[in-house]
């Protein structure tokens, strides 16, 4: 089928009180391993793309990869782009098919924030792309591998809900005391600030830094509102340690099948144990 927007997703998620998992992809094999966990459960899935993996690959070639993918699998696939640092790479992600993008200028002051993500918003609309942003701080930075798990700026649930109306997002990042990267203590989330923003946010909640928080927590906040939780670092980290392992073996060769498949099928295992995780309903 053809690529699926987000906002759609999300939504359906969002009333059967579910989360949608959005995977980071760089190459063929992530998005193999990404779309191939989704077909194998049966449930909807999330590709997305960030500055790092945007300028290592090409956002024009990965977008084919993607598309190629999506238009032969038997689940819906969105194509997102991850932690847009401005104007032009959400125009960029639009212009090579994206069916999503997120403008995070959270670490502006509200004015220019909801300024700039409303004209992004406006931009996607127009091309039926669905847009997501940011409020609050997620902590450690875009892309860390490790976290402090200190948070910048949380989330407050009245701004959240003036930035919601007054940019459009269809979706709402949130700043909770979740971190990117692996977090050096089990992070501390304030689920009842989740709760206030979502009683006050029409749209569907993000979660961002998923890689490090105990599976209790994520599915605490799946039941309080969020209807997408981001993976990177673990996703990344589960096809490193696995070219680590099997470069060790004894009957190792430097093959293709023999390099690429096992942690091509490693982090494909990964991801269905979180989108298990994340279907679960109560
Ligand atoms: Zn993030």
């Amino acid at each position: 089928m053809s690529l699926s927007d987000m906002k759609s997703l999300l939504i359906a998620a969002r009333s059967k009180r579910f989360a949608v998992g959005a995977f980071t992809v760089w190459d063929m094999e992530s998005v193999q391993a990404v779309v191939g966990a989704a077909e194998s459960l049966g449930l909807p899935v999330i590709a997305q793309v960030g500055p790092w993996e945007a300028d290592f690959a090409g956002m024009e070639l990965l977008a084919e990869i993607v598309r190629h993918v999506a238009l032969r699998a038997s689940v819906p696939v969105a194509l997102h782009l991850d932690h847009g640092e401005n104007f032009e790479r959400a125009m960029k992600a639009i212009h090579c098919g994206f069916t999503s993008v997120m403008l995070d200028v959270s670490n502006l002051p509200f004015r220019e924030n909801v300024a700039l993500t409303r004209e992004v918003v406006r931009c996607a609309h127009a091309a039926g792309v669905t847009a997501e942003g940011e409020i609050g701080m997620v902590g450690g930075g875009i892309h860390s591998a490790e976290s402090s798990g200190e948070q910048p700026a949380m989330s407050d649930p009245d701004e959240a809900a003036q930035f919601v109306e007054q940019t459009g997002v269809d979706a709402l990042a949130v700043a909770i005391g979740n971190a990117h990267g692996f977090y050096k203590a089990a992070p501390k989330l304030d689920f009842q600030r989740l709760t206030q923003i979502a009683e006050k946010v029409p749209v569907p909640l993000v979660l961002h830094g998923g890689t490090g928080i105990p599976e209790e927590a994520i599915r605490e906040t799946i039941k309080r509102g969020i209807a997408k939780v981001n993976i990177c670092t673990q996703f990344v980290a589960a096809f490193g340690k696995a070219f680590r392992e099997v470069q060790t073996r004894p009957d190792f060769a430097n093959n293709v099948p023999k390099l690429f498949a096992e942690p091509r099928r490693r982090a494909m295992e990964l991801v269905i144990a979180k989108i298990r995780l994340f279907a679960v309903r109560e």
